[in-house]
């Protein structure tokens, strides 16, 4: 069973254009040395023209395709970010995804994305759970708040009367999105206060995950994925490999989940030549393997079996 913890559809109405710009300019980042040549237009072109997938038939393809059970699918609402909102307003955007779930129940999951901040937050996290069958609550805080912010209880009771775990972001991240609340120190006070709530800092917190791996140490109910790594296996391999050893040691292979972020890293690693590195980490020779067979399989698909009762 291999489960995508972490991806992304978009339309082209679901983000405005100064978010369309960070994105070409983030991913130009991420890939490193092979785009420098590529402009930012000719970033956002390949997103639009490769990587949207409102209907999500290039997901079901790449899942066919590169051996993908299930998708984890995540809304993202930027909306109260300083570049404003999205044409089509985030409600909208996660009733499409409601859409999807209702139509690929096999294949599709969904978390609810919304901005703690707005007033229906609360609402649109009961509705989708329980009417849509959503499986989680997705935050990104570098949209201009803190996680651990109390302000959020009620959204944060809610996710435990609802038994529903949380994935919020952390890493680095370009403006208009403010990195500063994501870091995983942010996590720590939140996860002390809800230790019956499943959190998962997404992206093993990139370049902060010794932050994280601290963090992890100290609050068993802290999880990550590792999705957005893909970049670093392709230009430097032994920094995904120091790090994912480091959090082996603080959380272990049991609270690790495999994610791609969505197609578009697909630029930098085909999605199964992704699974294929993290299931060879456990056949590595000279005794040097970083994971056992079973917390390969773990990782890539029985960690978050479990955590989403699938
Ligand atoms: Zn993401």
């Amino acid at each position: 069973m291999i489960i995508d913890f972490h991806s992304h559809i978009w339309s082209r109405e679901w983000r405005n254009e100064a978010m369309w710009d960070a994105m070409a300019d983030l991913l130009a980042e991420r890939l490193g040395a092979d785009s420098q040549n590529v402009s930012r237009d000719a970033l956002k072109n390949e997103i639009f023209t490769n990587y949207l997938d409102p209907s999500g038939e290039r997901h079901l393809q790449q899942m066919e395709e590169e051996g993908i059970d299930v998708t984890v699918l995540h809304p993202l609402d930027y909306g109260l970010a300083s570049a404003g909102e999205a044409p089509t307003a985030i409600e909208e955007q996660n009733e499409a995804h409601a859409e999807l779930v209702k139509k690929y129940p096999d294949k599709f999951v969904a978390f609810v994305g919304v901005d703690p901040r707005r007033a229906n937050a609360l609402e649109l996290l009961e509705r989708g759970v329980t009417e849509w069958g959503f499986k989680g609550l997705k935050l990104h805080p570098a949209a201009g708040f803190f996680p651990d912010d109390e302000a959020w209880d009620p959204l944060y009771r809610k996710a435990c009367d609802l038994n529903i775990p949380l994935l919020t972001h952390t890493g680095h991240i370009s403006p208009p999105l403010d990195e500063s609340f994501a870091r995983p120190a942010n996590v720590d006070a939140l996860a002390a206060r809800y230790p019956e709530l499943n959190i998962i800092a997404a992206h093993m917190a990139l370049d902060w995950w010794e932050e994280l791996a601290e963090v992890g140490r100290r609050r068993p109910n802290v999880s990550t994925d590792i999705s957005g790594w893909q970049p670093n296996v392709t230009v430097d391999e032994d920094s995904f490999r120091s790090a994912l050893k480091g959090m082996l040691e603080s959380i272990g292979a049991e609270r690790i989940l495999f994610g791609t972020d969505g197609l578009v890293f697909g630029r930098a690693i085909a999605a199964g030549d992704w699974i294929k590195f993290i299931d060879g980490l456990s056949a590595d020779e000279g005794g040097e393997a970083l994971l056992s067979r079973d917390e390969s399989a773990a990782v890539l698909g029985l960690n978050a079996q479990r955590m989403l009762a699938l």
